[in-house]
């Protein structure tokens, strides 16, 4: 039982553990890894992804993680969000919130969404917040000696497990050597590709990025991935390129090989009347990214899973808010993925190890960046049986590596790259490559 003097004694404890916390320095370091050619519905991969790595340092010595976006508009906001956390006390998650907030009242909102121009309606504070959530997590586990899992309730499962991202690509970027993938420009390519991914990482769900040919075609490749695979769930993302009447009659041919259907069309609307035509769960990264989206997607029934994504849900703690809503309105939760270094896999391992409606594989792109492109200490993070243990060391359970960092940001001065740009990269090797939604 706690009396008077215990509690004394604990609030005593507890602030002197955060009284020399406070948030002393917060770097922010935009970085380059090496991304292959893979395709989707408004272009492909530059030979570039950008991320910023957020290390907050507090007076006591700890250090936090984060990482976002690493387009030029978004890194300029996180600086200015830094300034305003200076002094500030990483174990109050609502303060720091705010303070984000109030760094970006002024800000027009334009530019900086880290997605290439396909995800452009997610929160600006939320964006910006989420890293800095997630350093803030970090250090709070190293002074409680506690990792992150513990912070946002407790491991609900010990290992996460992740789906195999499957891309239509080219073998290389123009003036390349082809990577070990090799070219996925039609079925046979998808199956070779799938091969790897279920040889090398155990993958026990795949994920078909699709958007790129012709619906036809793809819904050819899902049934040949069925056909070899028949015991893996199958997924596919046309990222709401699709009109209506064209997801209803694909959606009719993949009813009995998929698992869900993600984004075949844009808005709320649209996804609603293919939902209530065709026999699959529909899921979204698109027309559901922030929480004013919730009301009017439940309302129209648009959709049965949300692909929850830290970096635009504004961190773990909002996440976690995320995942009652949807226990609350019977939405069901999945992950969407970036192209991602280490820190946001942890992350993003921690939040679904915590978080028990999140119980369909998650996407990870993990398996497409080289192993030497990481600012953190290896070792920690790795797919087996296509799933990864959650760390168990204090905060996200991972330490930074300074030179890999610096290796990391030189790569990203001499690469020349500051915002994501699929669309352009595209039009510079077919100038006859256009924009359309919907394509088909
Ligand atoms: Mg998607």
């Amino acid at each position: 039982m706690l009396d008077a003097t215990t509690h004394h004694v604990s609030t005593d404890e507890q602030h002197r553990r955060t009284a020399s916390c406070r948030i002393r320095e917060i770097t922010v370091t935009p970085v380059a890894f090496a991304d292959p050619p893979l395709l989707n519905s408004v272009g492909v991969h530059e030979p570039f992804a950008l991320r910023a790595i957020i290390v907050v340092h507090t007076e006591n010595g700890h250090y936090g993680l984060g990482e976002t976006y690493g387009d030029e508009a978004h890194v300029a906001r996180l600086r200015r969000a830094a300034e305003e956390l200076i002094g500030a006390d990483p174990f109050n998650l609502n303060l720091i919130a705010r303070l984000v907030s109030q760094s970006l009242a002024q800000d027009d909102g334009q530019g900086g969404h880290g997605t290439g121009g396909m995800v452009t309606t997610t929160s600006l504070d939320d964006r910006v917040l989420s890293a800095f959530n997630v350093a803030c997590l970090d250090i709070q586990g190293k002074i409680l000696g506690l990792p992150v899992s513990t912070l946002l309730g407790g491991c609900v499962r010990e290992h996460v497990d992740f789906s195999g991202y499957l891309f239509y690509k080219w073998a290389n970027h123009p003036g390349q050597e082809p990577d070990r993938w090799g070219a996925a420009v039609d079925p046979a390519g998808i199956v070779s590709q799938a091969r790897i991914m279920v040889n090398d990482y155990g993958f026990r769900a795949l994920k078909l990025k699709g958007g790129v040919f012709p619906p036809d075609l793809e819904a050819e490749a899902v049934e040949a991935l069925h056909q070899e695979f028949p015991d893996i769930p199958l997924r596919l993302d046309p990222n709401g390129v699709w009109s209506v009447p064209t997801a209803i009659k694909v959606g009719h041919r993949l009813e009995s090989s998929l698992e869900y259907l993600e984004d075949p069309c844009l808005s709320i609307a649209d996804n609603a009347a293919v939902r209530a035509e065709v026999a699959l769960p529909l899921a979204t990264n698109m027309c559901v990214v922030a929480f004013d989206d919730l009301p009017p997607a439940i309302e129209a029934k648009a959709v049965d899973i949300v692909l929850s994504d830290h970096h635009f849900w504004g961190g773990l703690s909002r996440s976690k808010l995320l995942s009652g809503m949807a226990e609350t309105f019977g939405l069901r939760l999945s992950m969407h993925s970036n192209s991602h270094l280490g820190i946001s896999f942890a992350a993003m391992i921690h939040l679904a190890a915590a978080t028990e409606n999140i119980d369909y594989a998650c996407d990870t792109h993990w398996p497409w960046k080289r192993e030497e492109d990481d600012v953190i200490v290896p070792g920690v993070l790795s797919i087996h049986e296509g799933r990864v243990k959650v760390p168990t060391a204090p905060g996200l359970g991972i330490e930074l590596d300074v030179q890999a960092l610096a290796r990391m940001h030189q790569q990203y001065l001499d690469c020349g790259l500051r915002q994501r740009n699929d669309t352009g990269y595209m039009q510079s090797i077919d100038p006859s490559y256009e924009l359309k939604s919907p394509r088909w």
